[in-house]
């Protein structure tokens, strides 16, 4: 009998201290628990919703401080399952406020009858796994409880305000208001004199309300933020021409972007724009009132370059200073501790203007902190203020706090939720945790949840939920739980991603940096929204990679591994090789090949600046080889770099690794020498190997000439130009110099032997495949000359420090030459 029969046979009273037997027991009545009601009733699951408040909204029932508003267009930020829902509705603005946002969420539990099965005024205050009837038991406060196969928390990410962590709170006399939890009835402020802590986006948009009524406004401010202007009014006519113009694409644009917003992917990157380029850029946005496309439109490396931020972060403080007329104040409110968009940054509607208002203060906390609240106000380090009220802006025990704090979560043998979080939340896919079987979170921590738009994060997770629910349903599987292997492979995965962004630079809610003791970490998932949604597609169709299933009639399924094993940027490359669907490198010829690779790489984003590029030539052993020179932006002399381009003995050139010598150049601060080598088949091993060394004696021997410090070179290269790196460095041993003082090796090949891993593991799928490997080595060298060690310097005598292979592999997790003949 299917589950949702059992289930909805052994249903009983919903109160009165009975158990409620149901298929899924969902927490939380707002974007995600109603679109998962709805869903789960449509699939024929018996569902209840448990909800602490009086009514549907979440978040936006409990946020209804002065100026809440939407922060992502509301025509975004919308339900997209149903085009009739879609065309019923209509919004009033460009950014909705609370209470209309509010209505749309009783229009659509009205419009599906949802609040039949959501029971209000019901805390949860134990969830307990029992393995035997692999059910959960859920305790609430009204008594009754609740039996489910699945356990979905659709609790939201910022939904468990945080604590002041002030003292003196309870005596203060006046009145105190949380933003995250404003009642319900009018709160009067004219005449009042209000005191505001915190200037997050909850205090930046009700800032400039709260000052139109009070008395007089202090607000006090401990880490000043980024805001942009809203410029709220009707929906902009262009989004919503592309919107309407074709709903269909524009929702499925959005379902595969990075943020969730149908924005393409910028390509210019900020040194490629002058300065008024960049200058009319920004006011574009400003002009905009776009949080998305300010964080993602400007310039490609905006939020992976802290050069490429600065530029623009140093653009916005310009805006805060322009607006602000006391030089002070306006100091005081220009953030300088994070890059821009590593913490959220606010859309505002006269945030800044508001402190030229002569019954606003500023009190800036990092030059005198908040002692303690007394009866009659806020005692400074320096000053007392007294104050009829005061507003908590402080913000929220973020996105680990509504899953872990609100009740204790028991899974299989006795586990508890918060004692694996201990050290910070462990997901797989931020939709499920090991050991805790059924158990599902909607945008939970390892998901883009709060770093993309959440109304398509919601949509993507309810869906990929519930058809595994109906999946299992159909293959008689009644326990799915995510293994450790996946688990541990995502967080590497999620580390990998979380490098390569500058959120790891501030101290925010995404970290848990604003909670007092709280495991720190970027809990996000900052892949991107589009590429999380494709991994979470090749979880399914590759049969569950990751978890667990079983049932009472059908065997264990357990399809181990990780999901991710490259790193997000190589993943990214290869997919777009293989979008392209081209043809094996090899089946080009070696010209073909040169051809190819050379558009290919007129194609990519110019390099970044450095001090001078300086192309030459040099001597080589059987006439000039061409070298290309990067020399840093600090006076020299500089160490020397001798660089050998990737191409295995056969493609490219001085200039081919131009990005990666540029990228170098700039962080090491050294020189580096790309050297155009000979290439095979016209120039047959051992000439590469050959013409690297003479290359790097030459450079050597003239060191001071080119700028560099006199003494020993350090060889670099990747892939067959790691090779000559490598074959050079014994070379130069074995004939007397040059000195080398280190080498650098990445992806290296370092042996002919086909058995390694990587010749199985990676042989096919991946841009090098293995018949490229042996196309390369078959141009390049004879199978007798293989193990001579100018072609294998593994052969050579190494001692132990050249043997470690990949350096990139050990510092920096490098797993794409995973044990390609290295
Ligand atoms: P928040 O961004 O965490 O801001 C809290 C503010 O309170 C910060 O300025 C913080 O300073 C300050 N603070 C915290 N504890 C303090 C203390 N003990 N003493 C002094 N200052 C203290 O919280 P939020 O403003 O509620 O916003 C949270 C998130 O909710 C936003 O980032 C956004 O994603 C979402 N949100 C969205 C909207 C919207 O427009 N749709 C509106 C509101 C919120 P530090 O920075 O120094 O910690």
């Amino acid at each position: 009998m299917p589950d949702a029969m059992v289930a909805a046979s052994l249903s009983e009273a919903t109160s009165g201290g009975t158990t409620q037997q149901v298929d899924v027991a969902v927490v939380g009545a707002g974007f995600a628990g109603l679109y998962l009601l709805h869903r789960l009733r449509k699939a024929g699951f018996t569902t209840v919703v448990l909800e602490e408040a009086d009514d549907v909204g979440g978040t936006w029932y409990w946020n209804r401080y002065p100026g809440a508003r939407c922060d992502i267009q509301t025509i975004d930020y919308s339900y997209t399952f149903d085009p009739e829902l879609e065309s019923a509705w209509k919004w009033s603005e460009k950014y909705a406020t609370q209470p209309e946002i509010l209505r749309y969420f009783g229009f659509v539990a009205d419009r599906y009858d949802l609040r039949r099965d959501i029971r209000f005024h019901t805390r949860i205050t134990a969830a307990t796994w029992d393995q035997a009837a692999e059910r959960w038991l859920l305790t609430t406060n009204e008594g009754a409880t609740v039996s489910c196969r699945y356990y979905i928390m659709a609790t939201g990410c910022l939904s468990a305000p945080k604590p002041p962590e002030i003292d003196g709170v309870k005596d203060f006399k006046g009145e105190v208001y949380f933003t995250g939890r404003w009642p319900h009835e009018e709160v009067k402020l004219a005449g009042k004199r209000v005191a505001v802590i915190g200037t997050g986006s909850s205090g930046i948009q009700s800032i400039p309300l709260i000052a139109e009524q009070a008395a007089h406004l202090t607000v006090f401010q401990r880490t000043p933020n980024f805001a942009l202007p809203a410029h709220n009014g009707p929906a902009p006519a262009d989004r919503v021409a592309l919107l309407e113009g074709d709903r269909a694409s524009y929702r499925e644009q959005a379902r595969w972007s990075l943020a969730g917003v149908p924005w393409p992917q910028q390509m210019a990157v900020s040194w490629q724009l002058s300065d008024a380029e960049r200058r009319e850029r920004l006011d574009e946005a400003w002009a905009k009132g776009d949080l998305v496309y300010i964080l993602t439109q400007l310039w490609a490396d905006q939020g992976v370059d802290v050069d490429g931020n600065a530029l623009l972060a140093d653009l916005i403080r310009e805006k805060i200073h322009e607006t602000v007329k006391d030089p002070e104040t306006a100091a005081a409110l220009t953030p300088h501790d994070h890059p821009f968009g590593a913490k959220r940054p606010c859309l505002d509607t006269n945030y800044y203007a508001t402190y030229n208002r002569p019954d606003v203060t500023l009190v800036n906390l990092r030059q005198e902190p908040i002692k303690s609240i007394t009866a009659s106000g806020i005692k400074t380090d320096e000053r007392t203020f007294d104050v009829d009220v005061i507003v908590f802006a402080t913000g929220f025990d973020a996105m680990t706090g509504a899953i872990m704090a609100v009740h204790p979560i028991t899974g299989r043998g006795g586990k508890s939720l918060s004692d694996v979080w201990a050290n910070g939340p462990q997901t797989y896919l931020g939709l499920t945790v090991a050991g805790f079987p059924n158990l599902f979170m909607i945008t939970g921590p390892g998901s883009p949840s709060v770093l993309s738009n959440m109304a398509v994060s919601i949509e993507q997770h309810v869906d990929w939920v519930v058809d595994r629910l109906i999946a299992m349903r159909e293959t008689g599987f009644t326990a799915i739980e995510a293994t450790e292997t996946a688990q541990a492979g995502w967080a590497r995965h999620m580390a990998d991603c979380a490098t390569l962004t500058l959120h790891r630079l501030a101290n925010t809610w995404y970290t848990g940096a604003n909670v007092p003791g709280k495991a720190q970490g970027v809990m996000p998932y900052t892949g991107g929204v589009g590429p999380y949604r494709s991994i979470c597609n090749e979880v399914a169709s590759g049969g569950m990679l990751g978890f667990r299933l079983t049932g009472p009639n059908v065997a264990e399924q357990c399809n181990d591994g990780e999901i991710v094993r490259l790193q997000p940027d190589v993943r990214l490359v290869l997919n777009m090789l293989a979008d392209m669907k081209l043809p094996p490198l090899e089946s080009f010829g070696a010209q073909g090949a040169r051809d190819f690779l050379a558009e290919f790489n007129a194609a990519r984003p110019a390099g970044r600046p450095v001090g001078e590029v300086v192309d030459g030539t040099l001597p080589g052993t059987d006439g000039p080889l061409p070298y290309r020179l990067y020399r840093p932006t600090t006076p020299g002399p500089h160490p020397i770099v001798v660089y050998f381009h990737g191409g295995g003995w056969v493609l490219g050139d001085q200039e081919s690794d131009d990005p990666f010598c540029r990228d170098m150049c700039r962080r090491t601060g050294m020189i580096f020498v790309s050297v155009g080598y000979r290439h095979a088949p016209e120039h047959r091993f051992p000439t590469a190997a050959e013409d690297g060394y003479a290359a790097t004696r030459w450079i050597a021997e003239h060191a001071a000439d080119l700028g560099g410090k006199p003494g020993p070179v350090m060889v670099a290269g990747w892939s067959a130009g790691a090779n000559i790196a490598a074959v050079t460095c014994q070379l130069a041993r074995d004939r007397a110099g040059p000195q080398i003082s280190g080498q650098l090796l990445v992806c290296p090949v370092t042996d002919c032997t086909f058995d390694r891993p990587s010749y199985s593991d990676n042989a096919t799928g991946y841009f090098l495949t293995r018949s490229l490997m042996y196309w390369f080595w078959d141009l390049y060298c004879s199978p007798a000359d293989r193990t001579d060690p100018r072609a294998s310097p593994l052969r050579g005598k190494v001692r132990s420090a050249a043997r470690r292979g990949c350096r990139l592999r050990r510092s920096h997790g490098c797993r794409g030459c995973a044990g390609r003949a290295t």
